[in-house]
């Protein structure tokens, strides 16, 4: 439920409404708008009674929130969310932005090769995994905090803002205090506990889909984060578990517009994951552009032959200079530009 106060109600008459909600067993969440305040009400695992807020003073009117997930929904908040980021730039808002880099930090040369080459052709977000959620415990496991500090470094020297994943809770505390944007991969959607710390968090977060995870399900993993107050939370659609083999995972097009439909908030596809296999990645990223994302996840290694996880599907520098031209065309008939590193501050230092 979504109480929407007049445009002069004053405080007392707000805080009369919050003080109701909350003897009816609920938590009352003020939403400051442009025009006017709103107080979402959660907690409630199913309808709520709205006779006794309807009559309030100060009240215009009371919108019941039909989906499960609230804090995530359309009907919640209208406008889109918006993540801005240090070196200025904004998921979810006019432009599409590129993240890339490699699977995972292997070393300081091929951090930053591939760093410089990702920013030079326009990326403004590097990725890298420094823990790696990997299926085999005998494969490559990522560097921990050395790999963040290699990050880091890449970040001061190209102006790239940085993405790496939290595994469990303690990498969380470590990419909080390293990273700008906190990625919680596929295999930990729905690990609750990670997700209630990732929303105590004060960085964004970018939240994989489930392997196998409905849209609702993914929705309802996001409204942990939110419902901690974290509200910086970027979603990714990163391909499912199918029946086909050739590729590694089915990318899911049509979740892009329905998740435009059903949240506000900002959706980026990873067709790297979601395909498996480089000669697919560029094709799925300029249909996913076209098909209404804020943005693409890609894996590049400055030498994939010898890339410790996810060679097959990581792109050559060059490819992914080839795969930027591409989308800064489809991304301006979308009427969301590409942004490049040349649009936006030419070094960013952190605040
Ligand atoms: C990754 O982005 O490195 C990763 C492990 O992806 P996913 O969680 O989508 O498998
Ligand atoms: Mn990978």
């Amino acid at each position: 439920m979504l109480v929407v106060m007049q445009q002069d109600a004053s405080s007392e008459q707000i805080q009369r409404v919050v003080g109701v909600i909350e003897e009816m067993g609920y938590q009352a969440r003020p939403i400051p708008g442009e025009q006017r305040m709103a107080i979402g009400v959660v907690g409630n695992d199913g309808p709520v009674d709205t006779s006794r807020v309807e009559g309030l003073p100060g009240v215009q009117e009371v919108i019941s929130v039909s989906a499960p997930y609230k804090l995530v929904s359309r009907e919640w908040r209208k406008q889109d969310t918006t993540i801005p980021l240090f070196n200025g730039t904004v998921i979810g808002g006019p432009n599409t932005v590129v993240m890339a880099g490699p699977c995972g930090v292997e070393s300081e040369a091929q951090l930053l090769e591939t760093a410089e080459a990702v920013a030079k052709a326009g990326a403004t977000v590097l990725r890298g995994g420094a823990y790696k959620p990997r299926t085999s415990p005998y494969s490559y496991q990522g560097m921990g905090v050395e790999g963040l500090k290699l990050l880091a470094k890449a970040r001061e020297r190209f102006g790239l803002a940085v993405i790496t994943e939290a595994i469990d809770l303690e990498s969380l505390d470590a990419v909080e205090e390293y990273a700008d944007i906190i990625q919680i991969g596929a295999r930990n959607m729905q690990n609750f506990s990670l997700l209630r710390r990732a929303g105590k968090a004060r960085k964004p977060v970018m939240l994989k889909r489930g392997l196998s995870a409905t849209l609702k399900e993914w929705l309802l993993a996001a409204e942990y984060i939110l419902a901690e107050g974290n509200e910086q939370v970027i979603l990714c659609e990163r391909g499912v578990r199918s029946f086909e083999t050739y590729t590694r995972n089915m990318v899911d097009i049509n979740a892009i517009p329905v998740i435009k439909q059903l949240s506000h908030l900002p959706i980026v596809a990873d067709p790297s994951h979601g395909t498996g296999r480089r000669e697919l990645v560029s094709p799925i990223a300029r249909a996913a552009v076209a098909a209404g994302a804020d943005g693409i996840m890609v894996e590049v290694h400055r030498d994939p032959t010898q890339a410790k996880s996810d060679g097959p599907q990581s792109l050559y520098p060059e490819q992914f200079r080839t795969m930027m031209g591409e989308l800064e065309r489809i991304s301006a008939v979308m009427g969301k530009p590409l942004l490049t590193g040349s649009a936006i501050a030419p070094k960013g230092n952190r605040p």
